[in-house]
């Protein structure tokens, strides 16, 4: 065939198929439109999965009946004017192609009046031309119906799925907008029936509970940044909610981002979520977030797809440590431990939570003036009778003071605090109270490694063998010394220290390297992370092994020491509680 320009119908089906993928694609670049218009009110109405009728009516400004046609062409939009105001984006749109793109796949029905006019506009579109067009009464605001959507491209209709499936996509993107923009008040309806409504009080934790429901809500902790209030070229604003480490899921589809009001699907952005609960969730979970990230326009392309979810920021690394280190800090602060049957893990609003809360999480990082401002407005000046610093100088304190009352099935310490009867298990508590120790020995490169006297032989199997080759520098770096011997024999002339102290060192070595076959993630850090979790594993008390009043006591104190005591480094709970209340509950004494 010889080239030839495509005809400018076939030309805008195609450019069509990058912005409308599905009906939930409609749906977006409608409500994006309705928010960008100042809309209070956005009420989604689909039929079918969407596929039959979709149609988004807002109070927002309208358009002005001599621009109506211009809606829809290509490139034609109201928000910017030149290529400098890419940098200064602060609406959702911007391309000026939604509209012209939904009507190149689908029949359109435009209704709409700006304040300033008397009467609205009515057009009616096919195939992208106008077929209608007439003067109609109507409130302020914007109704657009979109019917038969890819009903005359047989390719993409083919791609759709059951209207089962498109209206789950669809109630994602009208229940992620609705906590993107709390302030303004949502409304969906499926086949006639109201499904999800917000209120539009304004406030995330309202929009939060309309959408995961009230048990989910209760357990979603408050996440702000420091920068908040600061507003300048770098600063990075981070604030919305991040489940307490108990909850968690098995996809990462309830984990939410939002660049300055916009839903985007970012990996860096999971990535730095992931690892703000790094050791807090069990292996292979997800925790479930709604954060929104707000920065300077000039640091986030937004044009990086027609769909507008994917974004590139320019300090990615400055992003990543901000959302990081805000959900690290509110976990870290406030996260009760679990919930076990009658017994809980000990939650907000015993006199330590409350201490604790005030003393912060000392050990991430130095706490900031507002919080020290805080502390001295809830508790008073911060200096004792001497004039000496109070507060600011003691250690954080994350558990109530425990006594130990005795061990229990040779596997858990039981202990009595403020708040009633503690139970710990002893291996994970030992391995939290280990791993803390080991990684800050790791961070400042001086692990102490406990050299063999008579040095161990490995026989090792191939994958072993390529494990060890693969990580010699990761594993000296831990305190790990094996040399080959020839063949598949290797000497072992060195361990951690921890690992020398007793148990089964062949096995505890092997273990370690089998830790490392089976962790394919890339980051090199994370890898360290896991490999120290390991050899903690290896080291800590077993369950089974008596402990002494005194060594219990022991571990309690250390553990208490630690920045994240109610966690192992594997994410399972390293205590539970069960308070006075509920003793008093079962015993009926209430
Ligand atoms: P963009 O949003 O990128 O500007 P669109 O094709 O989505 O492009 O919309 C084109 C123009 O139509 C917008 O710039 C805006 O001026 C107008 N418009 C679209 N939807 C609405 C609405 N709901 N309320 C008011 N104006 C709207
Ligand atoms: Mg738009």
């Amino acid at each position: 065939m010889p080239i030839r320009v495509l005809p400018a119908e076939v030309a805008a089906k195609i450019a069509a198929g990058e912005v409308v993928e599905r009906p939930a694609s409609v749906v977006k670049e409608l409500v994006e439109n309705s928010l960008d218009a100042g809309a209070t009110e956005i009420k989604v109405e689909v039929r079918g999965g969407g596929k039959r009728l979709i149609r988004v009516a807002d109070n927002g400004s309208g358009i002005p009946a001599d621009e109506v046609e211009l809606a829809f062409a290509r490139h034609a939009t109201s928000k910017i004017s030149g290529v400098d105001d890419l940098t200064r984006i602060r609406t959702l749109g911007f391309r000026g192609e939604a509209l012209a793109s939904v009507a190149a796949v689908a029949q359109v029905t435009l209704l709409t009046r700006t304040a300033g006019e008397a009467m609205g506009t009515l057009l009616r579109l096919t195939d992208g031309h106008v077929t209608h067009r007439e003067g109609q009464g109507a409130p302020v605001g914007t109704v657009i119906t979109v019917q038969n959507l890819f009903a005359t491209i047989p390719a993409r209709l083919k791609f759709l799925r059951t209207d089962a499936t498109e209206r789950r996509h669809i109630d994602a993107l009208v229940t992620r907008y609705a906590m993107a923009w709390p302030e303004r008040r949502f409304t969906l309806l499926h086949d006639g029936r109201l499904t999800f409504q917000t209120v539009g009080s304004g406030r995330l934790h309202d929009a939060l509970t309309k959408v995961y429901g009230l048990d989910v809500a209760r357990q979603m902790i408050e996440v702000r940044s420091a920068t908040d209030g600061q507003v300048g070229p770098e600063s990075i604003a981070v604030e919305g909610y991040a489940g307490a480490p108990t909850l968690h899921r098995a996809g990462s589809d309830h984990i939410t981002f939002f660049v300055n009001g916009r839903w985007v699907q970012d990996r860096m952005l999971t990535h730095a979520l992931r690892q703000a609960y790094h050791t807090l969730l069990p292996a292979g979970r997800s925790p479930v977030a709604v954060i929104k990230v707000e920065i300077d326009p000039a640091l986030v392309d937004v044009n990086v797809h027609p769909a507008k979810s994917e974004v590139k920021f320019r300090e990615t690394d400055a992003v990543f440590r901000a959302v990081q280190r805000a959900v690290r800090r509110a976990l870290i602060d406030q996260a009760p431990i679990p919930q076990v049957g009658g017994w809980a893990i000990p939650t907000q609003g015993g006199q330590w939570e409350r201490r604790q809360a005030l003393v912060g999480a000392g050990s991430e990082e130095a706490r900031t003036a507002a919080q020290l401002a805080m502390e001295v407005q809830r508790t008073g000046p911060m200096v004792d009778a001497e004039g000496e610093p109070r507060l600011a100088f003691e250690p954080p304190r994350q558990l109530p003071p425990l006594r130990v009352l005795g061990q229990v099935a040779q596997m858990y310490i039981i202990a009595e605090g403020p708040e009633g009867l503690y139970l710990l298990d002893q291996h994970a508590a030992h391995e939290r109270v280990l791993y803390e120790r080991m990684s800050a020995q790791v961070t400042a490169a001086q692990v102490t490694s406990q050299t063999l006297l008579e040095p161990l032989t490995l026989e090792l199997s191939p994958d072993l063998i390529a494990a060890l080759e693969a990580h010699r520098d990761l594993l000296a770096g831990l305190g790990f010394q094996i040399e080959p011997f020839g063949g598949q024999t290797f000497l072992v002339r060195a361990v951690p220290a921890v690992l020398a102290q007793g148990g089964d060192l062949r096995q505890a070595t092997i273990n370690v390297l089998e830790e490392v076959i089976a962790d394919r993630r890339p980051l090199e850090q994370e890898r360290e992370e896991r490999l120290i979790a390991s050899v903690c594993k290896q080291a800590a008390v077993k369950a089974g092994q008596v402990l002494s009043h005194d060594e219990m006591r022991e571990l309690v104190r250390q553990l208490e020491a630690t920045a994240m005591p109610r966690t192992c480094p594997h994410g399972r709970p390293t205590m539970i509680h069960l308070s006075r209340i509920q003793l008093e509950r079962e015993f009926r004494r209430r």
